[in-house]
Protein backbone atom coordinates (compact mmCIF):
# COMPACT_ATOMS: atom_id res chain seq x y z
CA UNK A 1 0.00 0.00 0.00
CA UNK A 2 1.20 3.35 -1.11
CA UNK A 3 1.90 5.40 2.08
CA UNK A 4 0.85 9.30 2.42
CA UNK A 5 1.16 12.05 4.53
CA UNK A 6 -1.05 14.40 5.76
CA UNK A 7 -0.25 16.78 8.31
CA UNK A 8 0.96 20.72 6.82
CA UNK A 9 4.18 21.74 7.03
CA UNK A 10 3.39 25.35 7.34
CA UNK A 11 2.09 24.52 10.99
CA UNK A 12 3.53 26.06 13.76
CA UNK A 13 2.67 24.65 17.56
CA UNK A 14 0.66 27.04 19.72
CA UNK A 15 1.50 29.85 21.08
CA UNK A 16 2.31 28.42 24.85
CA UNK A 17 -0.35 28.99 27.61
CA UNK A 18 2.31 31.14 30.06
CA UNK A 19 3.06 33.20 26.80
CA UNK A 20 -0.91 33.87 26.23
CA UNK A 21 -1.06 34.49 29.95
CA UNK A 22 1.33 37.21 29.68
CA UNK A 23 -0.37 38.64 26.37
CA UNK A 24 -3.25 38.83 28.61
CA UNK A 25 -1.63 40.89 30.84
CA UNK A 26 -0.23 43.39 28.56
CA UNK A 27 -3.44 43.64 26.77
CA UNK A 28 -5.64 43.95 30.19
CA UNK A 29 -3.31 47.09 31.24
CA UNK A 30 -2.91 48.39 27.69
CA UNK A 31 0.85 49.78 27.76
CA UNK A 32 1.87 47.65 24.83
CA UNK A 33 4.65 50.84 23.58
CA UNK A 34 7.72 49.60 25.20
CA UNK A 35 8.07 53.19 26.80
CA UNK A 36 4.81 53.62 28.56
CA UNK A 37 5.05 52.32 31.37
CA UNK A 38 3.94 52.94 35.23
CA UNK A 39 6.45 54.62 37.82
CA UNK A 40 9.88 51.95 38.31
CA UNK A 41 7.85 49.50 36.21
CA UNK A 42 10.07 47.88 33.46
CA UNK A 43 8.72 47.19 29.92
CA UNK A 44 8.26 43.18 28.46
CA UNK A 45 10.24 44.50 25.73
CA UNK A 46 13.40 45.69 27.80
CA UNK A 47 12.90 42.02 29.86
CA UNK A 48 13.25 40.30 26.41
CA UNK A 49 16.65 42.04 25.51
CA UNK A 50 18.11 41.56 28.93
CA UNK A 51 17.17 38.31 29.00
CA UNK A 52 18.22 37.49 24.77
CA UNK A 53 21.35 38.98 25.67
CA UNK A 54 22.66 36.58 28.64
CA UNK A 55 21.46 33.93 26.38
CA UNK A 56 23.35 34.34 24.18
CA UNK A 57 25.93 35.69 26.11
CA UNK A 58 25.97 39.02 24.33
CA UNK A 59 26.45 42.58 26.09
CA UNK A 60 23.72 44.07 24.47
CA UNK A 61 21.07 43.85 23.21
CA UNK A 62 17.73 45.22 21.27
CA UNK A 63 14.30 43.92 20.06
CA UNK A 64 13.19 45.55 16.53
CA UNK A 65 10.21 45.02 14.32
CA UNK A 66 11.14 42.19 12.18
CA UNK A 67 14.85 40.09 11.33
CA UNK A 68 14.65 42.31 7.86
CA UNK A 69 14.85 45.88 10.13
CA UNK A 70 17.20 44.48 12.48
CA UNK A 71 19.90 43.54 9.12
CA UNK A 72 18.51 47.20 7.84
CA UNK A 73 19.34 48.95 11.36
CA UNK A 74 22.78 46.88 11.91
CA UNK A 75 23.75 48.00 8.41
CA UNK A 76 23.13 51.59 9.18
CA UNK A 77 24.81 51.41 12.16
CA UNK A 78 27.83 49.86 11.49
CA UNK A 79 28.15 52.56 8.91
CA UNK A 80 27.13 50.81 5.71
CA UNK A 81 25.52 53.51 3.35
CA UNK A 82 25.17 54.61 -0.13
CA UNK A 83 27.85 53.06 -3.33
CA UNK A 84 29.48 50.75 -0.41
CA UNK A 85 29.96 46.87 -1.44
CA UNK A 86 28.44 44.62 1.10
CA UNK A 87 28.93 40.99 0.30
CA UNK A 88 26.61 38.44 1.16
CA UNK A 89 25.50 34.61 0.41
CA UNK A 90 24.52 34.12 -3.37
CA UNK A 91 22.12 31.11 -1.35
CA UNK A 92 19.57 33.35 1.09
CA UNK A 93 16.40 34.82 1.59
CA UNK A 94 15.17 37.96 -0.18
CA UNK A 95 15.31 40.36 2.96
CA UNK A 96 19.21 40.02 3.29
CA UNK A 97 19.89 41.72 -0.22
CA UNK A 98 16.95 43.65 0.41
CA UNK A 99 18.29 45.00 3.71
CA UNK A 100 21.40 46.00 1.58
CA UNK A 101 19.45 47.75 -1.34
CA UNK A 102 17.59 49.52 1.74
CA UNK A 103 20.68 51.58 2.52
CA UNK A 104 21.47 51.89 -0.98
CA UNK A 105 24.49 49.82 -0.61
CA UNK A 106 25.53 46.83 -3.80
CA UNK A 107 25.22 43.32 -2.72
CA UNK A 108 27.96 41.68 -4.24
CA UNK A 109 26.86 37.87 -3.60
CA UNK A 110 29.25 34.96 -3.02
CA UNK A 111 29.13 31.43 -4.04
CA UNK A 112 27.92 28.79 -1.12
CA UNK A 113 29.19 25.00 -1.23
CA UNK A 114 27.54 21.62 -1.67
CA UNK A 115 27.09 22.04 2.61
CA UNK A 116 25.20 25.77 2.10
CA UNK A 117 27.80 27.26 3.74
CA UNK A 118 29.41 30.44 2.20
CA UNK A 119 32.55 29.53 -0.14
CA UNK A 120 35.32 30.52 2.05
CA UNK A 121 37.99 30.95 -0.63
CA UNK A 122 35.79 33.50 -2.54
CA UNK A 123 34.89 35.14 0.19
CA UNK A 124 38.75 35.82 0.11
CA UNK A 125 39.06 36.91 -2.59
CA UNK A 126 36.15 38.97 -2.76
CA UNK A 127 36.94 40.45 0.40
CA UNK A 128 39.90 41.66 -0.59
CA UNK A 129 38.21 43.94 -3.62
CA UNK A 130 37.10 46.64 -1.49
CA UNK A 131 34.00 45.64 0.29
CA UNK A 132 33.21 47.05 3.67
CA UNK A 133 30.72 44.88 5.19
CA UNK A 134 29.84 40.97 5.24
CA UNK A 135 25.83 40.12 5.74
CA UNK A 136 26.98 36.68 6.29
CA UNK A 137 23.27 34.36 6.24
CA UNK A 138 23.33 31.57 7.93
CA UNK A 139 20.82 30.48 5.68
CA UNK A 140 19.00 27.33 6.67
CA UNK A 141 21.04 27.11 9.70
CA UNK A 142 24.01 25.82 7.38
CA UNK A 143 27.27 27.16 10.24
CA UNK A 144 30.30 27.35 7.74
CA UNK A 145 33.42 27.85 9.68
CA UNK A 146 33.28 30.97 11.68
CA UNK A 147 37.13 30.74 12.71
CA UNK A 148 38.48 31.22 9.50
CA UNK A 149 35.56 33.24 7.93
CA UNK A 150 36.55 36.06 11.00
CA UNK A 151 40.42 35.67 10.27
CA UNK A 152 39.84 36.20 6.27
CA UNK A 153 37.29 39.13 7.51
CA UNK A 154 39.45 40.74 10.00
CA UNK A 155 42.87 40.45 7.51
CA UNK A 156 40.45 42.16 4.51
CA UNK A 157 39.14 44.67 7.18
CA UNK A 158 35.44 43.60 6.56
CA UNK A 159 32.68 44.05 9.06
CA UNK A 160 30.79 41.07 10.12
CA UNK A 161 26.96 40.90 10.72
CA UNK A 162 25.75 37.65 10.94
CA UNK A 163 22.29 36.79 9.97
CA UNK A 164 20.87 34.35 12.47
CA UNK A 165 17.23 33.76 11.20
CA UNK A 166 17.68 30.26 11.31
CA UNK A 167 20.82 29.76 13.80
CA UNK A 168 18.69 31.38 16.84
CA UNK A 169 20.14 28.70 19.45
CA UNK A 170 22.96 27.65 17.04
CA UNK A 171 26.74 27.38 18.04
CA UNK A 172 30.35 27.02 16.25
CA UNK A 173 32.90 25.56 18.57
CA UNK A 174 30.84 26.56 21.17
CA UNK A 175 29.99 30.16 20.42
CA UNK A 176 26.55 31.43 19.89
CA UNK A 177 25.77 31.96 16.39
CA UNK A 178 25.67 35.71 16.65
CA UNK A 179 28.45 36.40 18.31
CA UNK A 180 31.58 36.03 15.82
CA UNK A 181 30.88 39.16 13.99
CA UNK A 182 30.53 42.86 15.14
CA UNK A 183 26.57 42.33 15.33
CA UNK A 184 24.45 39.45 15.12
CA UNK A 185 20.82 39.76 13.44
CA UNK A 186 17.67 36.86 14.82
CA UNK A 187 14.16 36.89 13.32
CA UNK A 188 11.17 35.94 15.42
CA UNK A 189 8.84 35.87 12.73
CA UNK A 190 6.60 32.67 12.27
CA UNK A 191 8.70 30.60 10.89
CA UNK A 192 11.99 30.74 12.58
CA UNK A 193 12.64 29.44 16.24
CA UNK A 194 10.45 31.80 18.53
CA UNK A 195 6.98 33.02 17.25
CA UNK A 196 5.69 36.49 17.44
CA UNK A 197 4.21 36.71 14.42
CA UNK A 198 6.86 39.67 12.99
CA UNK A 199 10.10 40.35 15.44
CA UNK A 200 13.41 40.43 15.32
CA UNK A 201 16.38 41.35 17.39
CA UNK A 202 19.62 42.57 17.64
CA UNK A 203 22.89 41.94 20.00
CA UNK A 204 26.73 43.20 20.22
CA UNK A 205 29.40 44.13 22.47
CA UNK A 206 30.08 47.42 20.92
CA UNK A 207 28.78 50.45 22.83
CA UNK A 208 29.15 52.91 19.56
CA UNK A 209 27.43 50.06 17.05
CA UNK A 210 24.56 49.33 19.85
CA UNK A 211 23.54 52.66 20.83
CA UNK A 212 23.46 53.78 17.40
CA UNK A 213 21.14 51.21 16.66
CA UNK A 214 18.91 51.82 19.57
CA UNK A 215 18.40 55.61 18.30
CA UNK A 216 17.75 54.27 14.86
CA UNK A 217 14.93 52.05 15.83
CA UNK A 218 13.03 55.28 17.49
CA UNK A 219 14.23 55.19 21.07
CA UNK A 220 13.74 58.88 21.30
CA UNK A 221 15.54 59.91 24.23
CA UNK A 222 14.32 57.29 26.47
CA UNK A 223 16.78 54.71 25.59
CA UNK A 224 17.76 54.97 30.02
CA UNK A 225 14.79 52.23 29.82
CA UNK A 226 16.53 49.86 28.47
CA UNK A 227 18.32 47.46 30.41
CA UNK A 228 20.84 45.73 27.58
CA UNK A 229 21.83 49.08 26.39
CA UNK A 230 25.15 50.31 26.65
CA UNK A 231 25.42 53.65 29.45
CA UNK A 232 24.56 57.11 28.77
CA UNK A 233 27.88 58.18 27.60
CA UNK A 234 28.01 56.25 24.86
CA UNK A 235 24.32 58.25 23.58
CA UNK A 236 26.67 61.61 23.88
CA UNK A 237 27.16 61.96 20.15
CA UNK A 238 25.02 59.53 18.95
CA UNK A 239 21.86 60.86 19.77
CA UNK A 240 22.03 64.13 17.92
CA UNK A 241 23.63 62.44 14.70
CA UNK A 242 21.52 59.66 14.07
CA UNK A 243 17.74 59.44 12.35
CA UNK A 244 15.23 57.91 13.64
CA UNK A 245 13.96 54.85 11.71
CA UNK A 246 11.12 53.96 13.73
CA UNK A 247 10.84 50.32 13.78
CA UNK A 248 10.29 49.62 17.77
CA UNK A 249 9.31 46.14 19.10
CA UNK A 250 5.80 46.46 21.50
CA UNK A 251 4.76 45.09 24.53
CA UNK A 252 2.84 42.31 23.33
CA UNK A 253 5.60 40.89 21.30
CA UNK A 254 8.05 40.84 23.79
CA UNK A 255 5.70 39.34 26.47
CA UNK A 256 4.87 36.44 23.61
CA UNK A 257 8.45 35.32 23.31
CA UNK A 258 10.04 35.61 26.52
CA UNK A 259 8.16 31.95 27.85
CA UNK A 260 9.06 31.12 24.43
CA UNK A 261 12.71 32.14 25.27
CA UNK A 262 13.18 29.83 28.02
CA UNK A 263 11.55 27.24 26.09
CA UNK A 264 14.14 27.49 23.46
CA UNK A 265 16.89 24.93 24.62
CA UNK A 266 14.05 21.99 24.78
CA UNK A 267 13.20 22.57 21.49
CA UNK A 268 16.41 23.01 19.96
CA UNK A 269 16.34 19.15 21.43
CA UNK A 270 12.85 18.04 19.55
CA UNK A 271 14.14 19.88 16.51
CA UNK A 272 17.25 18.10 16.23
CA UNK A 273 15.55 14.74 16.62
CA UNK A 274 13.33 15.37 13.46
CA UNK A 275 16.53 16.68 12.18
CA UNK A 276 18.38 13.03 12.55
CA UNK A 277 15.52 11.19 12.22
CA UNK A 278 15.31 12.53 8.77
CA UNK A 279 18.86 12.40 7.80
CA UNK A 280 18.88 8.53 9.19
CA UNK A 281 15.59 7.60 6.64
CA UNK A 282 17.64 9.44 3.80
CA UNK A 283 21.00 7.73 4.27
CA UNK A 284 22.29 6.36 1.15
CA UNK A 285 19.27 6.90 -0.69
CA UNK A 286 21.13 6.77 -4.52
CA UNK A 287 20.58 9.84 -6.80
CA UNK A 288 20.78 11.59 -2.97
CA UNK A 289 22.91 13.85 -1.70
CA UNK A 290 23.18 14.99 2.14
CA UNK A 291 24.45 18.26 3.11
CA UNK A 292 27.49 16.90 5.74
CA UNK A 293 26.74 18.55 9.12
CA UNK A 294 30.51 19.51 11.31
CA UNK A 295 31.31 18.27 14.37
CA UNK A 296 31.68 22.09 15.34
CA UNK A 297 28.31 23.19 14.58
CA UNK A 298 25.65 22.71 17.25
CA UNK A 299 22.51 23.08 15.32
CA UNK A 300 18.90 23.71 15.31
CA UNK A 301 17.44 21.23 13.39
CA UNK A 302 14.04 23.44 11.49
CA UNK A 303 14.45 22.65 8.32
CA UNK A 304 16.35 19.75 6.19
CA UNK A 305 17.76 20.42 2.76
CA UNK A 306 19.14 17.79 0.28
CA UNK A 307 20.80 18.07 -3.08
CA UNK A 308 19.74 16.14 -6.26
CA UNK A 309 23.23 16.44 -8.25
CA UNK A 310 22.70 16.56 -12.25
CA UNK A 311 19.51 16.52 -12.14
CA UNK A 312 16.94 17.43 -14.93
CA UNK A 313 14.76 20.32 -14.39
CA UNK A 314 12.20 17.44 -15.63
CA UNK A 315 13.16 15.00 -13.11
CA UNK A 316 13.14 17.07 -10.16
CA UNK A 317 9.74 18.65 -11.55
CA UNK A 318 8.91 14.94 -11.81
CA UNK A 319 9.71 14.18 -8.10
CA UNK A 320 8.20 17.13 -6.93
CA UNK A 321 4.67 16.59 -8.07
CA UNK A 322 5.07 13.04 -7.00
CA UNK A 323 5.78 13.63 -3.53
CA UNK A 324 3.07 16.29 -3.48
CA UNK A 325 0.80 13.28 -4.69
CA UNK A 326 1.50 11.91 -1.15
CA UNK A 327 1.20 15.00 0.85
CA UNK A 328 4.93 16.02 1.13
CA UNK A 329 5.81 19.33 0.15
CA UNK A 330 8.95 19.94 -1.12
CA UNK A 331 10.39 23.28 -2.14
CA UNK A 332 12.71 24.07 -5.09
CA UNK A 333 15.26 26.33 -5.22
CA UNK A 334 16.47 25.94 -9.01
CA UNK A 335 13.41 26.35 -10.71
CA UNK A 336 13.20 28.89 -13.68
CA UNK A 337 10.70 31.24 -11.99
CA UNK A 338 10.89 32.18 -8.04
CA UNK A 339 7.81 30.87 -5.93
CA UNK A 340 6.66 31.73 -2.41
CA UNK A 341 10.05 31.88 -0.46
CA UNK A 342 12.17 30.77 -2.90
CA UNK A 343 13.71 33.20 -5.09
CA UNK A 344 17.37 33.47 -5.99
CA UNK A 345 20.17 35.99 -6.71
CA UNK A 346 18.88 36.33 -10.50
CA UNK A 347 15.53 37.19 -9.08
CA UNK A 348 17.29 39.79 -7.22
CA UNK A 349 17.55 42.20 -10.37
CA UNK A 350 17.91 45.56 -8.46
CA UNK A 351 21.42 44.34 -8.04
CA UNK A 352 24.21 44.10 -10.62
CA UNK A 353 23.93 40.60 -12.74
CA UNK A 354 26.98 38.56 -10.80
CA UNK A 355 28.14 35.25 -12.09
CA UNK A 356 27.74 32.51 -9.65
CA UNK A 357 28.35 29.28 -11.42
CA UNK A 358 29.03 27.13 -8.71
CA UNK A 359 25.96 28.50 -6.71
CA UNK A 360 23.96 28.25 -9.46
CA UNK A 361 24.72 24.47 -10.33
CA UNK A 362 23.64 23.66 -6.41
CA UNK A 363 20.37 25.53 -6.04
CA UNK A 364 19.32 23.69 -9.31
CA UNK A 365 19.18 20.41 -7.33
CA UNK A 366 18.27 21.80 -3.90
CA UNK A 367 15.70 20.31 -2.20
CA UNK A 368 14.13 22.44 0.69
CA UNK A 369 11.45 21.31 4.02
CA UNK A 370 10.76 22.82 6.67
CA UNK A 371 10.75 20.16 10.01
CA UNK A 372 7.92 21.83 12.16
CA UNK A 373 7.46 21.16 15.50
CA UNK A 374 3.96 19.69 14.95
CA UNK A 375 5.75 16.44 13.60
CA UNK A 376 6.45 13.82 15.55
CA UNK A 377 9.48 11.27 14.79
CA UNK A 378 7.44 8.78 13.37
CA UNK A 379 6.01 11.57 10.96
CA UNK A 380 9.52 12.69 9.96
CA UNK A 381 10.41 8.53 9.01
CA UNK A 382 6.79 8.45 6.95
CA UNK A 383 8.07 11.85 5.12
CA UNK A 384 11.64 9.86 4.80
CA UNK A 385 10.08 7.02 3.29
CA UNK A 386 8.02 8.53 0.57
CA UNK A 387 11.33 10.99 -0.40
CA UNK A 388 13.05 7.94 -0.72
CA UNK A 389 10.53 5.94 -2.35
CA UNK A 390 10.05 8.59 -4.97
CA UNK A 391 13.83 9.85 -5.47
CA UNK A 392 14.48 5.54 -6.29
CA UNK A 393 11.39 5.63 -8.77
CA UNK A 394 12.46 8.82 -10.28
CA UNK A 395 16.21 8.01 -10.46
CA UNK A 396 15.36 5.03 -12.38
CA UNK A 397 13.15 6.36 -15.10
CA UNK A 398 9.94 4.45 -14.06
CA UNK A 399 8.10 7.70 -12.99
CA UNK A 400 5.42 8.71 -15.04
CA UNK A 401 4.69 12.20 -15.08
CA UNK A 402 1.30 12.79 -12.77
CA UNK A 403 -0.61 16.25 -13.25
CA UNK A 404 2.02 19.04 -11.41
CA UNK A 405 0.21 20.16 -8.29
CA UNK A 406 1.57 22.95 -6.35
CA UNK A 407 1.18 24.61 -2.81
CA UNK A 408 -0.08 27.90 -2.53
CA UNK A 409 3.14 29.32 -0.60
C1 LIG B 1 13.21 35.16 7.65
C2 LIG B 1 14.57 35.56 7.26
C3 LIG B 1 15.01 36.88 7.39
C4 LIG B 1 14.12 38.03 7.75
O1 LIG B 1 13.30 37.89 8.79
P1 LIG B 1 11.86 38.63 8.86
O2 LIG B 1 11.63 38.64 10.32
O3 LIG B 1 10.91 37.82 8.07
O4 LIG B 1 12.05 40.02 8.31
C5 LIG B 1 16.33 37.14 7.11
N1 LIG B 1 17.16 36.18 6.69
C6 LIG B 1 16.78 34.92 6.51
C7 LIG B 1 17.76 33.91 6.05
C8 LIG B 1 15.46 34.56 6.78
O5 LIG B 1 15.07 33.31 6.58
Amino acid sequence: MMERFTKPFTQQEPIPDEAIAAAMEVLRHGRLHRYNTLGDEVAETALLEEEFAAFTGARYCLAVASGGYALGCALRAVGVGPGDRVLTNGFTLAPVPGAIAAVWAEPVFVEVTDNLTINLEDLSVKAGQGAKALLLSHMRGHVCDMDRLMEICNAAGVIVIEDCAHTMGAAWRGVPSGRHGLVGCYSTQTYKHMNSGEGGLLVSDDPQVMARAIMLSGSYMLYARHRAAPPPEAFERVRYETPNVSGRMDNLRAAILRPQLRALPDQIARWNALYRTMETGLQGTPGLQMTVRSEEEAIVGSSFQFLLPGWSAEAVQTLLARAAARGVELKWFGAAEPQGFTSRHDSWRYAPAQSLPETDRILAGLIDMRLPLTFSTEDVALVARIVRAEVLTVAQGGAEVPEFTRSAD
